[in-house]
């Protein structure tokens, strides 16, 4: 799950870490409001959207007037900001983040992450912060660091001097390193995020380290411990049809094809999907049903799957192992009469009574397609989706 900027800096707060101060604002008149009470001189109208890359789209403005923050609030609130994040269609900004200025020495880079190799929290840091940190990996990869914890004995001071050493800081600075290394880690184990990305780490210049930026993901199989962290979420950044989803317990991610895609179990899911693209086409969505593909399930899955425009064909493809091919054949069968399929729907069952789902299937008088395996199933949906 993701939280926006100003969220993520209210936790690390509350950890201890330094934030500057800022007020969230849902309108231009509470923009204004915020920046009153902060004071200024100089404030940053920071537009909330769960992508980075705001900066270079024009999402993040610095000003040194009341009036100025009024201008910008105006322009950012309810525009649509494009980052190398958001894919072309963008991102609507409905809330705002007013921020005391900060006068910037440095830009640094520092993030956390779960390592899968080692399964361990790294930080990784750069001297290169506030640009993307992807260029720079892939331009200059010696400028990135990499520092893996030992969850036995959890950070260390010693840690914190090593990155404090990569990122080129010295005296007091690395004092305000070690400190800031220990608060983050706890932060990121305690809430169990599962990335945590500070990017600009900067250094002011009266010496202080700050968090200018703060994304932070959270581990969705822990939020059930995070009650507060729950409260954060803004449905509004989320793709409605996953909410949908989510709200049947069902695995969805829309995308950009053709082809619908109902099957059960991730693996499942993503084979069909690949087998999709080698008979040429591209498939609409991810999803996975799961093991109990009820009718009540399967009637929500083709409703989220009809919702989208693109989708020209729908291939149904079930593995019937707890749960029996005839019944899931009057599943399909249900929700198709239901919602009035009018896409070519293509189904290939196997598993426990599959003679008995097929008969079902094509005693049913409806359009179905049925086909014997997988790559049959395949070729007959993108066959039926390029003649249609
Ligand atoms: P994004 O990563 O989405 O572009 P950031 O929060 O990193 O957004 O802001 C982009 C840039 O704007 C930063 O690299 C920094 O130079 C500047 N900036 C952001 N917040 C402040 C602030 N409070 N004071 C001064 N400059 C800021
Ligand atoms: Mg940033």
């Amino acid at each position: 799950m993701n939280i926006h900027e100003y969220q993520a800096k209210d936790v690390l707060k509350g950890f201890g870490v330094p934030v500057g101060n800022g007020l969230p604002a849902l309108s231009v008149d509470e923009a204004v409001k915020a920046a009153e009470t902060l004071g200024g001189p100089v404030w940053v109208v920071k537009a909330q959207i769960h992508a980075g890359g705001r900066g270079k789209a024009g999402g993040v403005k610095v000003v040194k007037s009341i009036d100025d923050v009024r201008t910008e609030a105006t322009r950012i609130l309810g525009s649509t900001l494009v980052t190398h994040q958001t894919g072309p269609e963008g991102k609507e900004v409905h809330r705002l983040y007013i921020e005391e200025g900060s006068a910037i020495a440095r830009e640094l880079y520092l993030s956390a992450l779960v390592d899968r190799d080692t399964s361990r929290v790294a930080f990784i840091c750069s001297t290169e912060g506030g640009m993307d940190i992807e260029d720079v990996a892939a331009k200059t990869p010696e400028k990135i660091q990499t520092l893996i914890i030992d969850p036995v004995t959890g950070v260390m001071p010693h840690h914190g001097r090593r990155i404090a050493k990569a990122l080129g800081l010295e005296g007091a600075l690395v004092k305000q390193c070690v400190a800031m290394i220990t608060k983050l880690y706890a932060a990121f184990t305690e809430k169990d995020m599962s990335m945590l990305e500070i990017n600009p780490l900067v250094v002011t210049a009266d010496d202080q380290l700050l968090c200018l930026d703060a994304k932070v993901n959270f581990d969705s199989n822990a939020l059930y411990r995070h009650k507060d962290i729950v409260e954060l979420r803004d449905f509004t950044e989320e793709d409605p049809m996953e909410i949908e989803a989510s709200n049947y317990d069902l695995s969805y991610v829309k995308l950009d094809g053709e082809i619908g895609c109902m099957v059960n179990g991730a693996g499942l899911a993503m084979a069909t999907m690949d087998i999709i693209k080698l008979y040429g086409s591209e498939p609409a969505n991810f999803l996975d049903v799961g093991g109990g593909a009820t009718t009540e399930k399967v009637t929500a899955a083709f409703k989220i799957i009809l919702n989208d425009p693109n989708v020209k064909g729908i291939l149904v493809n079930i593995f019937g192992g707890i749960m029996r091919c005839d019944i899931i054949a009057e599943g399909v069968i249900a929700a198709v009469k239901e919602l009035g399929v009018t896409v070519p729907l293509v189904v290939r069952l196997e598993g426990t009574n599959v003679a008995e789902g097929k008969k079902i299937m094509a005693d049913s008088g409806l359009a179905i397609i049925p086909a014997d395996d997988l790559g049959d199933a395949a070729k007959k949906v993108v066959a039926a989706v390029k003649g249609a």
